[in-house]
Order: structure tokens, then sequence, then C-alpha cells
């Protein structure tokens, strides 16, 4: 049998295995794993590892916050910097005008991404305070593939604890995964309100108005919430230890807690929110980042098992919009950009011993496809997409803005040194990146109606 495309000669590693082999591709396919095939079209990845594309479940392309303010990257540039960075599915999210229903707000997303994205993508339906009069439609939204929901326990889109019971009840009856943003909003208020009016502006103290105890709080709180319902949850952008005990003790339990990290956690520290001038507002994202002693927790935690997926919260912001909260922290519109350097990010964590290249492609690639629901994603298995990336394990980079491809004027991890980086990008067996050429085209993407694992009660 003669293949549309092989991969020759790599090291293919999957979350439970490694081994010696080619893969052949046809129709956009994994067809055939074994020795010696042939294909039209042959590409040699001896001295290299073959993974499954990276699957990255939180991104946020073309948020709008309001007054001009909108994350950089579109569902074009976002996703292209992605599959430069050897990621071939994002799940970004649906946010319904509060005229709307749930379906007609994923209509109008699905309508701005269709026609841009270069990689397959998903989305999550956000359930805000104006949702709660439409919980009735959640079954319509899992129905129209978006197999999982949305809470915010800050900003605008805060529930309070009681439209967070009666939301987790819907998501839980219609057999969805809700995920969570988990911070305490009124403490949070009340530090901010304080700072500010006391003079004490710069982003110095964006972190010591969001202390960590508090989000731990939160998250507890979410969890407690979620036990009561007997739902699962799955815990956004966990910042800190605190949150990482609480999701510890909950699947110490046998609860059907998940959580995720970001690589801000796990690169930068708060330090970065003392830079000078508009520097230090540059980093500002929530839950913001923590010091040093967080950060080595997070990568125990990503090696033990306590945490179980890492994806970005990838959402920047241009400097002049970061400017505008230069003179008072609590005006930076929050959010880093990350979409590109997180598999080889998280790739560090092998070089350094943390964990198998095993566990690095489970906590980049499987973990987030099966928690989202893509059932034919992030692995490497017969009959599975064929999204593939030959990782070069020995490349090293250093990452500044000219390196990345994310359309942003800086990036947090400027002069920052890792040790390998994808080679050739592969989504559904066409070739879209190779050796730093990008090869795809806006529009070729397609949404994947995602269908999570958890029994309808
Ligand atoms: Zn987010």
């Amino acid at each position: 049998m003669n293949f549309d495309l092989v991969v020759k000669n790599g090291l293919v590693v999957s979350a439970s295995a490694t081994y010696h082999a080619d893969i052949g591709v046809s129709a956009g396919k994994i067809a055939a794993i074994g020795e010696d095939l042939a294909g039209a079209q042959e590409i040699d990845a001896a001295g290299k590892l073959v993974i499954p594309g990276g699957v990255d479940i939180h991104v946020h392309m073309q948020m709008s916050l309001g007054d001009g303010v909108i994350s950089s990257d579109d569902f074009y540039s976002g996703t292209r910097a992605a599959a430069f960075g050897g990621t071939t599915t994002i799940v970004d999210f649906v946010e319904p005008g509060p005229e709307q229903t749930l379906v007609e707000g994923l209509a109008d997303r699905r309508a701005e991404a269709d026609p841009q994205v270069v990689i397959d993508y998903g989305l999550h339906m956000t359930i805000g305070p104006n949702e709660i009069a439409k919980l009735d439609q959640v079954q319509a939204a899992y129905d129209a593939g978006c197999g999982s929901f949305k809470l915010y326990m800050a900003y605008g889109f805060r529930l309070d604890d009681g439209q967070l019971l009666r939301a987790l009840e819907a998501i839980r009856d219609a057999g969805g995964q809700p995920v969570i943003h988990a911070e305490n909003w009124d403490v949070i208020c009340a530090l901010v309100e304080r700072n500010v009016q006391a003079g004490r502006t710069t982003p110095h103290w964006h972190p010591r108005s969001r202390p960590a105890p508090m989000e731990g709080e939160a998250a507890g709180r979410a969890i407690d919430i979620a036990h009561f319902v007997d739902t699962p949850l799955h815990i956004f952008h966990v910042s800190c230890s605190d949150v990482v005990e609480r999701i510890k003790a909950a699947r110490a339990a046998g609860w059907p807690i998940t959580g995720e990290t970001c690589p801000q956690y796990l690169f930068l520290t708060w330090d970065a929110y003392d830079a000078p001038g508009l520097a230090g507002t540059f980093p500002v994202c929530s839950p913001p980042i923590r010091a040093k002693s967080h950060q080595e927790a997070l990568w125990q935690a990503l090696g033990r098992g306590d945490l179980q997926l890492v994806t970005t919260d990838h959402c920047p912001f241009t400097s002049d919009l970061k400017a505008r909260g230069l003179h008072d922290f609590s005006k930076i519109p929050g959010g880093v950009p990350s979409i590109e350097m997180r598999l080889a990010g998280v790739y560090q964590g092998v070089v350094r011993e943390h964990f198998s290249p095993n566990r690095w492609v489970e906590l980049c690639c499987t973990a987030p496809a099966r928690l989202a629901g893509l059932h034919d994603k992030g692995d490497i298995a017969i009959g599975l997409d064929a999204d593939l990336v030959i990782f070069d394990p020995d490349r090293p980079v250093t990452l500044s803005t000219d390196f990345l491809h994310e359309r942003c004027d800086w990036t947090p991890y400027d002069g920052i040194e890792l040790t390998g980086w994808p080679a050739v990008t592969i989504s559904r067996g066409e070739v879209i990146i190779r050796d730093g050429e990008f090869l795809g085209e806006p529009g070729r993407g397609r949404f994947v109606e995602r269908i999570p694992n958890i029994v309808k009660r």
C-alpha cells in the first residue's frame, strides 16, 4: 500500500509508549504504524521525536473587552503561531450577546473563526450572569458541539455562588464538562480599591491584590459546590500551590476534579511586575504570576500528577493597550502570549527531569484532548486524525518577538533559552509548517464538535 504521506524513522512518543516506527497517513488519518512504509510524500524524522499535535484548550483570539480593547491575535495569526509551535487544535470561547441564544452566539463566533483558522478548533460556551436565564438552552449548545462550559468567579462574567450552583446543575444534566476561572472577586475588589486609593498603582500591586490563598479559597469553594452538585469540574490556569493542594485533596477523595497550569506560571515570577516602565505592565494576567516557590510547586505538581494538563490562556494585548494602565494597574488589560512556546516550554520539564517525554505528551496533547472531548486528537493510533509534530529535541532556541509569530510587539519570554523545538507540523495529513516555513492557508482548519466522556445523569 502506498500512503499519501509517511513520516519515517522517527522515535514515536505517545502518552503511554515510546518506540521507533514509520507512520503512514491516508486521507488525513493515521492509516498505519509500522516498518518500511512507503508514501507519495515521505519525511525523514531520524533523530527526532514524533508526537501527536499539541492541543491547547484555553485560548482567546480577537477577544473584545470593549472600549477598543481587543486581544491582538485574530483566528488567523493566532492559529498560525500555534502551528509554528506544534499545536494543531485549540479551544476558544463563545460569549453570547445578551439578546442572543447560546446557539446564535456559537454561530457568530464560528463566522469569525471559520474563514481564518489554519488548524482545527472547538469552542467552550461561556455561561455568564446573562446566561442564567438561558440555562434551558445548555442542552442545545451541547448538541451543537459545545460540550464544555466556561464559568467565571471574577469580572463582569462573574457568577455568585447560587448562580454557580444552578449553572453546574444545568451542565450536569446535559452531560457537559464545566471549566472555571476561580478567584475570590469580592476580596480582589476590596484590595484593589484600597491599594489604588493609597496611591499603590504600579503593576507591583497587581499580584498583591489577588493573593494566592484567596485563589485557593475560590477553587476550593467551586470544587465543593461541584461535589455537592455531583459533577466534574476543571480548574483553569492554576497559578499557585494553594490551588494545587485543593485539587490534590479532591482527587484523593475520588472526586472528578482536574486542573491545568500555563507557561507564564511555569517560566515567570512576580518579579516581572517590577520591571521599569511599560515592561512591568506586560505580564499582567489573572490569576497573577506568583513568587518563585509557587513556580517550583507547579512543575512538581505536573510531574506528580497533581495537575493534569498545560494550556496557555493565550490572550495578548499590544503595548499601546497595556499602556492604558501604566498609572493604574487595575486598568491594564490582562493576558499574555504563550501559544507558540507552550509545547517546547513544557518540554523543559523533560530536559530538567521533572517528568518523562510520555508525561510531556500527556500534559500537552492527550489529556487536554480527552478532557475537551476531542476524540480524534491528542494521540497516535490508527484511525485518528493525522495531527503530528516532528520535534527536534536538541535544537536550542532563544525566544524573542523576532523568533515568534504571535501578533504582539512584546513577549514575556524575551531572552529565555529552550532546548527543543518543532521542525514539522502536520494537520490532518497536511504539512503546514516545515523548517520554519508556513505552508497552510487560512480557513483550512475545521470546527470540531466535542462530546466529553461524561455519563449523562
Ligand atoms: Zn482564559
